[in-house]
C-alpha cells in the first residue's frame, strides 16, 4: 500500500516511466517535444527467445530470453545479462532504459540494453547453465556486437558466464578481434583489473565524495560509519569488503536465504568464510538473525541495497532508520518510498550513480580489447574515481539548480500542464536531469533519420 492507501504499482517498466516522465518539466528540449520523450524512453528494439536445453537428466526444458536495447542515441547498447525466476519483459526493459540513463549521466559513448533468462541458476549445473548462455547467445545473433550491444554480468552471471558468451559469439564470428562483444570477461580472455569489484567501488566512492560534499547530517567520513547490506553477490560483498577497509563498520547482510546482525560489527572475513561455506549468511555465530527484508530496517549510517528492485516500498521506508541510502541495486527504492524517504529527510544516492561504477570499468575493458591493450590496477583505480566523483559533483550542483529554478519549472509547466503538480526534485531527479538531458540533447543534433 502506499501513503494514499492504494496498492503500489511494483512492475518495473511503469516505475521507470514514472521517474523518466517526473523530470520531462525540467528539460526544454523535452518540453517542447512529447514525441522526443516518447522516442527516448521506449525501446529501440526488444528480442524475445525461446531456448531449448537438455537437460543433464536427459529431458527436454524450454526456457525464456529477452534482450531490450533501449537507446543507440549515445552509442553501441550497454548492459548485463541476468539470470533470475523473476525475469520477464517489462523488468528487462526498465533495466535496459536505467542503463541508458546510467552511461549517460557518467559520460561513456554507450547506449542502454539489457537482458535476461527466466531460470533459478541455483537448480542447474554449470553444464546446464552454460547451454543455455549458450543457446541465448546463438539465438541473439546479430543483435549483440562489439559495436552494436555488449553484454555484461548482473543477477546470477559472473565472469565464467561471459567467458561462454565470448567463446559462443567467436564461434559464431571467426576471424576478427571478438573481446569487445562482451565484458566482465576472466582477466585470461581480455577482462580489466578492477572489473570484478568495480560496482561496490563505484559506490564507496560515490558514498565518499557525497559525504565529503557534507551532504550527510551528522557524517563527516566514512570512519567508523555503521553500513547494513542487503545481498551478498558481487555488488554485495565487495561492498561489505570495501567499505570495512574505508573504516566503516558492517552490522548486518543478507542474501536470498535472510539476514544476520550485530550492532558492534561483523568480521567481514567471517561472514565470507561462513558463506563460502554454507552457501548463506544464515546462521553466522554471535549475530541476530533477520529476515531478508529485516536487514533494511536496522539502525546504521550508511544503508547498501545490492540485490533486486522494489525492496523500499511505501510499506517499509517508514521504518527505515539510517544517514544515506547507497543504491548498488538497481531500481530497488519505489517512486512512493522515495517521497517518504525525501520527507525523512534521508538522501538516497540512485541507482544510475550508484551503481554506475560496473559499467564505467566495463567501458575501460572494452576500449582496452579494441586497442589490445591491458591497462595496471592503479589506472583503472585512478580513472573510474575521477569519473565517479565528477558524476558525484555534477548530481548535487544539478539538485542545487534545480531546487533554485523550481518556481519557474513549476509555472512554465502549468502554463501547458495546467493542474499536474511538480514535486520537490531529490538525488534520482537530478541525476535524471543531468541524463535525461544529454539523451534529448544527442538527440536533437542526431536528427531522425531518413
Ligand atoms: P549476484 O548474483 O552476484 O548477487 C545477488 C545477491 O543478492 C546474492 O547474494 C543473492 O543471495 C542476493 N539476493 C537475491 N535475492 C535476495 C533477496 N530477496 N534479499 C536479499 N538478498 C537477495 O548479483 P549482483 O551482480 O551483485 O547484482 C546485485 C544488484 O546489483 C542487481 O540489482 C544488479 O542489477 C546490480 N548491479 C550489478 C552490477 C554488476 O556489475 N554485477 C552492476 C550494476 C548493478
Amino acid at each position: 500500500m502506499n501513503a494514499s492507501g492504494r496498492v503500489e504499482d511494483l512492475n518495473p517498466n511503469h516505475i521507470a516511466r514514472q521517474q523518466f516522465e517526473e523530470v520531462i518539466p525540467y528539460i526544454h528540449e523535452l518540453v517542447l517535444s512529447p514525441g522526443l520523450a516518447e522516442w527516448l524512453f521506449e525501446p529501440e528494439q526488444t528480442v524475445k527467445v525461446t531456448l531449448p536445453i537438455r537437460c543433464d537428466n536427459g529431458e527436454i526444458e524450454v526456457f525464456y530470453g529477452y534482450r531490450v536495447l533501449n537507446s543507440s542515441v549515445r552509442g553501441p547498447g550497454k548492459g548485463g545479462i541476468r539470470f533470475h525466476p523473476q525475469v520477464n519483459e517489462d523488468e528487462v526493459r526498465a533495466l535496459a532504459a536505467w542503463m541508458t540513463l546510467k552511461c549517460a549521466l557518467v559520460d561513456i559513448p554507450f547506449g542502454g540494453a539489457k537482458g535476461g533468462v527466466q531460470v533459478d541458476p541455483r537448480t542447474l549445473s554449470a553444464h546446464e547453465k552454460a547451454s543455455i548462455t549458450r543457446r541465448f547467445i546463438a539465438s541473439l545473433g546479430s543483435n549483440i556486437g562489439p559495436y552494436t550491444d555488449i553484454p555484461a554480468p548482473d543477477v546470477y552471471t559472473d565472469a565464467q558466464t561471459m567467458a561462454w558468451i565470448f567463446d559462443t559469439y567467436s564461434m559464431m564470428h571467426p576471424g576478427q578481434n571478438n573481446r569487445p562483444v562482451v565484458t566482465g570477461k576472466p582477466l585470461e580472455l581480455g577482462g580489466s583489473l578492477g572489473r570484478a569489484t568495480a560496482t561496490a567501488q563505484g559506490a564507496l566512492f560515490v558514498t565518499e565524495r557525497f559525504v565529503e560534499l557534507g551532504q550527510v547530517v551528522g557524517l563527516s567520513n566514512l570512519k567508523g560509519a555503521t553500513v547494513a547490506i542487503q545481498g551478498f553477490g558481487n555488488a554485495g560483498r565487495n561492498a561489505a569488503t570495501l567499505f570495512d577497509q574505508a573504516g566503516a563498520t558492517i552490522v548486518a547482510v543478507s542474501d536470498s536465504q535472510g539476514g544476520v546482525f550485530d550492532p558492534n560489527g561483523i568480521e567481514v572475513s567471517r561472514i565470507e568464510e561462513f558463506k563460502d561455506r554454507t552457501g548463506s549468511v544464515v546462521g553466522l555465530d554471535a549475530t541476530k538473525q533477520l529476515g531478508h527484508l529485516e536487514v533494511l530496517e536496522v539502525p546504521c549510517d550508511i544503508l547498501i541495497p545490492a540485490a533486486l528492485e522494489n525492496q523500499i516500498t511505501a510499506e517499509n521506508a517508514g521504518r527505515i532508520d539510517t544517514q544515506v541510502i547507497v543504491e548498488a541495486a538497481n531500481g530497488p527504492t519505489t517512486p512512493a518510498a522515495d517521497r517518504i524517504l525525501f520527507d525523512k529527510g534521508i538522501p538516497v544516492l540512485p541507482d544510475i550513480l550508484a551503481n554506475a561504477g560496473g559499467v564505467v570499468v566495463s567501458y575501460y575493458e572494452w576500449v582496452q580489447n579494441i586497442e589490445d591493450q591491458q591497462w595496471d590496477a592503479d589506472e583503472v583505480h585512478t580513472k573510474l574515481r575521477r569519473k565517479m566523483y565528477r558524476a558525484t559533483d555534477k548530481v548535487v550542483s544539478a539538485l542545487t539548480e534545480a531546487g533554485e529554478h523550481l518556481d519557474d519549472t513549476r509555472s512554465n509547466w502549468a502554463a501547458t500542464h495546467p493542474g499536474e503538480m511538480i514535486g520537490h526534485p531529490n538525488l534520482r531527479t537530478a541525476a535524471y536531469i543531468v541524463a535525461v538531458g544529454r539523451c534529448a540533447r544527442a538527440a536533437s543534433h542526431r536528427g531522425i533519420w531518413p
